[in-house]
């Protein structure tokens, strides 16, 4: 499929006030974006408002109304770290709606990365943490059931676990939600044996590394357990938290992940979603603190799905074969592996 950005400026006005989730991330892979010779390459498309009902797939109605009574009373903090300012509750529907516009633009043959503030993966049903007001993946996976896909599959780069994510579908079979993340770290949660409950049962895997883990690492969780798991699954449509927070030069994260190993994770995601899901697929902004960094690692993510190729990378580290072992031996239980 052809590369698309979802982008709208409007993204740069949730403020928070200085601190690492600062209002240009966004706008500044933009910016790199258009000084590289991918840019002509690029479709560039205009999210849509999100509406409160497709918050209320994901979020209880009570935290939807203070989140916009917050930002309607001129702002404060949700939490030590996680800030609504007066324009948060505009621009949130606009991050929702720029994930829920990489459903729309499947019908144009794109796969996309939806480059949208704020990030969504931390928020919970009930309330906002770690930078994040709504969780815009889950909100475009539940409209993904709603319009009848049975299998959807959401994988979760970002160095911190997707608690918000795995929270909203951790009983929902029909979302496969698979997290890679450093552990012990933010948010605290993300441990092998977090599998799922009821029906959901063997529908999350969580693959938490230590600090340190690079390129070889994430390859091998993604050889070894991940793609053998989606092999099984066969989801109808592929969606990605890829957080650039992973990338060596992070200053929140303690990976070692190169752009070369950005590119490997997004073939990988490309090629399940060729395999299974007519090619539907799509990327999400999460966390990735580095302004610089982050844009090398959307553009590599965004060039391997133009392409079709990436730069090769090691082999994992001893550290690294253990984690994934670890969470092979627990994963045995619900796949063949
Ligand atoms: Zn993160």
């Amino acid at each position: 499929m052809d590369p698309a950005i979802i982008w709208d400026p409007r993204y740069n006005e949730h403020d928070t006030g200085g601190h690492v989730e600062s209002p240009d991330r966004a706008a500044a892979i933009v910016s790199h974006l258009e000084r590289s010779d991918l840019w002509p390459r690029l479709r560039v498309v205009a999210p849509h408002l999100a509406t409160v009902a497709d918050l209320l797939t994901v979020h209880v109605a009570s935290y939807v109304d203070r989140v916009r009574d917050v930002a309607e009373g001129g702002g404060g903090w949700l939490d030590a770290d996680t800030y609504v300012s007066d324009r948060s509750y505009e621009v949130a529907l606009l991050a929702a709606g720029g994930a829920l516009e990489i459903i729309a633009a499947w019908d144009d043959g794109l796969a996309s990365f939806a480059l949208v503030r704020p990030p969504g993966h931390h928020a919970m049903p009930d309330h906002g943490m770690g930078f994040c007001l709504f969780d815009n993946i889950a909100i475009a996976a539940r409209r993904l059931l709603a319009d009848g896909l049975e299998r959807v599959l959401i994988l979760d780069w970002d160095v911190h676990h997707g608690n918000g994510t795995q929270a909203a579908f951790y009983d929902e079979p029909r979302v496969l939600f698979a997290s890679l993340h450093q552990w012990p770290f933010y948010p605290g949660t993300g441990w092998y044996g977090e599998t799922g409950a009821g029906a959901g049962e063997g529908y999350t895997v969580n693959v938490p590394f230590p600090a340190g883990a690079g390129d070889g690492d994430y390859l091998y969780a993604f050889d070894a357990l991940i793609e053998p798991i989606v092999t099984q699954y066969a989801p109808e449509a592929v969606l990605v938290s890829a957080g650039q927070d992973i990338h060596y030069q992070d200053v929140l994260g303690s990976m070692q992940v190169t752009e070369a190993g950005f590119a490997q994770m997004a073939l990988r995601a490309a090629g399940m979603a060729a395999h299974s899901a007519g090619g539907r697929l799509g990327f999400v902004l999460e966390g990735g603190y580095n302004k610089q960094a982050s844009a090398q690692a959307v553009e590599a993510v965004l060039r391997a799905v133009a392409d079709g190729t990436a730069p090769e990378v090691g082999g994992p580290s001893p550290h690294g074969e253990v984690v994934v072992g670890k969470a092979l031996e627990v994963q045995r239980r619900y796949w063949e592996l």
